[in-house]
Parts: structure tokens; C-alpha cells; sequence
């Protein structure tokens, strides 16, 4: 057995290019873009295209896929490092083009796709002439449960006719297409096998935006969606009939995880706030590093995030080597979201009245943290999944060993 976490050479190159390209070009160019609110749209085009073309030229860009399809070909471990380094920006991950949804569907894409499809979709989101979103929730059912999915594909002659109602789609007012999660069986052997997936074009006849839904972080792309008589062709299913959970849950393991990797960058940039505020701020004769309070609150930040960059990196490590990740993927998304939270809530704390300012990114952060942990698989969906399998694995061999992790402990 080896535990080693020391990087290849060309992997720390990676590691430390996309750090200064994150400091030298990304940091900069959000700088110059400031609120979105106060720039011609033009300039905002300008700066944001200036900074992919910039990443493609320096080689850092698609770090999640393979070289054929002109990406880095770097594996899930690997990737952490990437993602790390990138969302350290809010427009790091989207520079590099691995940014969610697109992400998650390039991965789908490529499993999933036909030739034509990847031809007609992969292949533009890839160089990023296109991008994506993925619309499986509906506001009159729990999207805990996508069998209870009530938006209804049925097949007239060699189209599929589409019904139906979506809502939280990111990326959706944006998108050039969508990958469209429909019941297509009345009654399929088992519940999960209800479900197909369709690529549906944007614009489409049948496709309308009702509006972009108003949330704690503002109206900034998770759209509402009716859906009416829309037609696709035979060709638009993606996967077979009956996979769109199959699909979905395929889908979702890697892009979780993506999530954490991301995650991580936030809680660290918290964290190295909250010690930086802590060093610069004196009160009752001492500097708020000093006190026992302050420490208590910096220690189970630092713990936490040890705790999570273990479980996110072994997750990935168990996705690279084809072992099941399933479980180790839902428990590295439950803990990172929730530390997550706890670390910002506490840099929040140590920075008082200026933490809960707009001064300073830490309440935004804080905003867009607290959706971690409901989509992509609500916490206590997650610990319900988490306690089956440890059930499961007590059942099955006398132990919860398996459950944990599955290590030589
Ligand atoms: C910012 C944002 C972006 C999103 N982007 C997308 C997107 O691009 N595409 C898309 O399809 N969806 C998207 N979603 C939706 C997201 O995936 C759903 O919110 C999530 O799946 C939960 O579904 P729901 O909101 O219907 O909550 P519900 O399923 O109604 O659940 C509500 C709560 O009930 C509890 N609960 C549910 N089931 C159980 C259970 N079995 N046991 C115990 N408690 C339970 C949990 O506390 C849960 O939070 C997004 C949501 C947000 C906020």
C-alpha cells in the first residue's frame, strides 16, 4: 500500500501555472469587469472571451477531459488540484471552460452520446462556441425523487412530444441547448427506469423561459420552464429509453464531486481571511489571533477542511482507479457543503460588522454556500443513501468496515 500525495513534476507545473494564471490574468479581469451591473455588455464580452482565449493559448483549459477532445486528459485526483486553484475566482472554472453545468454534461456527453450527438454538442461545448444545462426539477414534485418526474415524452411517428414544467435550470437563459430529463414509460419494471434523456435545442418551438428565478443570490440564471407540444426528433434521445436516471445518477458522481473540489477553494479563501482579519485586528489588549475564542474558531475551520480535501481527494482516487464511489462521492458532498458554511459563517464572525458588508466577497460567498446543501442530492437524501449502504455493508459481512471508506484501517 502507498499514501502519497506528493505531486508528478508536470503536475505541480500545472498546479502552479493555473495559480498565476488565476492571479495574473483571471483575478484581473473580474477586477476590471467589477459589478455586472455597471459595464456596457460589449466590454463584458470582451474581457470574458479575452480571458478563455488567453487560457487556451496557455494549454490550461478542459481539464476535465480527455486530450482527443482537446482537454487536458487529467483524471479526478488531478483534477481536484485544477479545480482548486480555479474556483479561488468566481470566473476561474467557467475561464477554463469546467465550469457546472457544462461540466457535468460534457462528462454525460461523452459516455452517453452518439457520434452525431457528440459531433453536433460536445464538440461545440468543448471549444465553447455552445454551452449547456441539465433540466430535471419541477416545482410540483420533490426533486429528491426524480421518479416521481411528471414532465411526459410520447412518440408521435419518428418525433417525441414533450410536456411539461422545470424550474432551478442553471445556465438555462444562457444555454444553446439542454439535456431534458422526461417519463417516457407508463409502467416500467422498476421506478428508476422510468425516465429518458433528450438533447432539446434553444430556441426551440415549445421551449419558453418564464422567467429567471429571483434567489439569495440574486436573479442570476436558474430558470423557470414551461414546456408545450415541444418536438424533437427520434435522434435527440440521449442513452436509451428508460436511462435517464441511470444517466443522471452517471452524471452526478463526477459533477458532486467538481462541486467539492470547488468548495474547498471557497472554504480556503475563508479561511485565509478569517487568519489575516484575526492577525490585524486588536482588541482587549490583544490581537483577536491571540484569543483562545478566535483559535477555537480557526482550529475546527482548519480541521474541517483537512477533512475535506482527504475525503474529496480519496472519492476522486476511487473514481480514477473504477472502484465504487458512490458512497465515498455522497459523504465527501454532505461534509464539504456543510463545512463549508461553518468556516464562511465563522470568517463571517471573526470579521464582525465588515463581514456582513458587501466589502468583502465573504457574503456572497455565503449566499451562493447555502444552496450546497440541498441541490445536486439534498443532506439528509444523502444520509439516507450513506446509512443504507452502512446497513447494507454490516448485513453483508458483520461490519461497517466497507462503509467507511473501504480502507486498510
Ligand atoms: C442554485 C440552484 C441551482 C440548481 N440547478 C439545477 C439544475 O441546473 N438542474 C436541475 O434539474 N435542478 C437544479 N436545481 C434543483 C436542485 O437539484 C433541487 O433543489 C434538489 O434536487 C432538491 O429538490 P427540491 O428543491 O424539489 O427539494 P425537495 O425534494 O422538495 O426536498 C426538500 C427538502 O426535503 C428534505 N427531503 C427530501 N427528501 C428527503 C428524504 N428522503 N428524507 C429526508 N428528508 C428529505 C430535504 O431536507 C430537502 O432539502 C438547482 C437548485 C438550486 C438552488
Amino acid at each position: 500500500m502507498s499514501i502519497d500525495f506528493t505531486l508528478t513534476p508536470e503536475l505541480e507545473d500545472i498546479r502552479l501555472r493555473v495559480r498565476s494564471f488565476v492571479d495574473e490574468v483571471i483575478k484581473p479581469g473580474e477586477a476590471e469587469i467589477g459589478a455586472t451591473e455597471n459595464i456596457e455588455r460589449e466590454d463584458y464580452l470582451r474581457i470574458l472571451l479575452g480571458m478563455r482565449a488567453k487560457a487556451q493559448e496557455a494549454g490550461i483549459w478542459l481539464p476535465h477531459m480527455p486530450e482527443e477532445w482537446g482537454g487536458m486528459g487529467l483524471g479526478h485526483v488531478e483534477l481536484a488540484m485544477v479545480q482548486a486553484e480555479a474556483a479561488k475566482t468566481r470566473l476561474g472554472p467557467w475561464v477554463f471552460n469546467c465550469q457546472a453545468p457544462d461540466e457535468g454534461n460534457m462528462h454525460t456527453l461523452l459516455h452517453w452520446a452518439t457520434e452525431e450527438q457528440k459531433e453536433n454538442y460536445l464538440k461545440p461545448l468543448c471549444k465553447g462556441y455552445k454551452t449547456s444545462c441539465f433540466a430535471m426539477t419541477e416545482p410540483e414534485v420533490a426533486g429528491s425523487d426524480p421518479t416521481l418526474i411528471q414532465t411526459k415524452a410520447y412518440q408521435d411517428g419518428d418525433e417525441w412530444v414533450i410536456n411539461g414544467h422545470k424550474w432551478f435550470i442553471s445556465n438555462a437563459h444562457r444555454a444553446s441547448f439542454a439535456i431534458l430529463i422526461a417519463r417516457t414509460e407508463d409502467d416500467p419494471d422498476l421506478p428508476q427506469a422510468a425516465n429518458s434523456a433528450f438533447i432539446v435545442d434553444i430556441p426551440s418551438e415549445g421551449w419558453t423561459e418564464v422567467r429567471e428565478v429571483e434567489t439569495m443570490h440574486g436573479s442570476t440564471g436558474h430558470s423557470e420552464i414551461r414546456i408545450e407540444d415541444l418536438r424533437v426528433p427520434a435522434s435527440a434521445m440521449l442513452g436509451g429509453r428508460g436511462q435517464g436516471h441511470l444517466l443522471g445518477q452517471y452524471r452526478l458522481g463526477p459533477a458532486r464531486l467538481a462541486h467539492c473540489m470547488r468548495w474547498i477553494a471557497q472554504a480556503e479563501m475563508a479561511l485565509d481571511m478569517m487568519v489575516d482579519r484575526s492577525l490585524n485586528r486588536f482588541s482587549h489588549g490583544s490581537l483577536l489571533a491571540e484569543k483562545q475564542g478566535i483559535q477555537w474558531m480557526i482550529a475546527d475551520s482548519t480541521m474541517e477542511l483537512y477533512q475535506a480535501k482527504l475525503m474529496v481527494l480519496h472519492a476522486a482516487y476511487r473514481i480514477d482507479n473504477k472502484l465504487d464511489f458512490k458512497s465515498e462521492v455522497s459523504m465527501a458532498k454532505h461534509f464539504v457543503a456543510n463545512a463549508l458554511g461553518r468556516i464562511i459563517d465563522r470568517s463571517i464572525q471573526v470579521h464582525g460588522a465588515l463581514g456582513y458588508s458587501t466589502d468583502t466577497p465573504l457574503a456572497s460567498m455565503y449566499q451562493h454556500a447555502r444552496w450546497a446543501r440541498f441541490a445536486d442530492g439534498a443532506d439528509e437524501v444523502h444520509q439516507m443513501r450513506i446509512a443504507q449502504r452502512t446497513i447494507a455493508a454490516y448485513k453483508d459481512t458483520g461490519s461497517t468496515r466497507t462503509a467507511t471508506g473501504d480502507l486498510p484501517l
